[in-house]
């Protein structure tokens, strides 16, 4: 039981290819690392539709598992449907010091990305407009801050 929790959190540490610092545990993607005759099979649910980042987390968590010894079997699961709202609380945190606005509660009815203004990750003001509805990938949106005038980048809700 130990190696398996242990597997399950190396997957789980896997840094997403774009996010620097955001684990995919963090990301809320894991659904569930299994052990069986020296098979890992990991579950996971990929976040935006065709976010390239999907086939580089997979890949990622192939040569992790084969590191610790045990032979991969990555699966997607598609339903249900990744949304924002697995993104854990440490998540929230860690997208915020990497300078990207967290995604609002998407269960949460009449929140869009637009309405209320989205706040400035640096100084939380909320003087801030969109720029673009794709930034550097399809999963976030570009804003500009007026108070402190800088851009940042924000990760949709979904
Ligand atoms: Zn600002």
């Amino acid at each position: 039981m130990a190696v398996a929790e242990s597997l399950d959190e190396l997957v789980r540490d896997i840094e997403d290819p774009e996010l620097p610092h955001v684990t995919i545990g963090d990301l809320g993607i894991v659904r569930s690392v299994t052990i069986e005759a020296g098979t890992a099979t990991v579950l996971l649910t990929p976040t935006y539709t065709g976010c390239p980042a999907t086939e580089q987390i997979r890949d990622d968590v192939e040569v992790a598992v084969r590191s610790a010894g045990f032979e991969p079997d990555v699966r997607l699961v598609m339903s249900p449907a990744w949304t924002t709202d697995w993104i854990t609380e440490r998540g929230h945190e860690r997208l915020r010091s990497a300078g990207i606005a967290p995604p609002p509660p998407a269960s949460e009815p009449g929140v869009t990305f637009v309405d209320p203004p989205v706040a400035c990750p640096r100084c939380n003001s909320r003087r801030t407009r969109l720029i673009s509805h794709f930034g550097g990938t399809a999963c976030k949106a570009t804003y500009v801050c007026n108070a402190c005038s800088e851009p940042f980048e924000f990760f949709k809700a979904l």
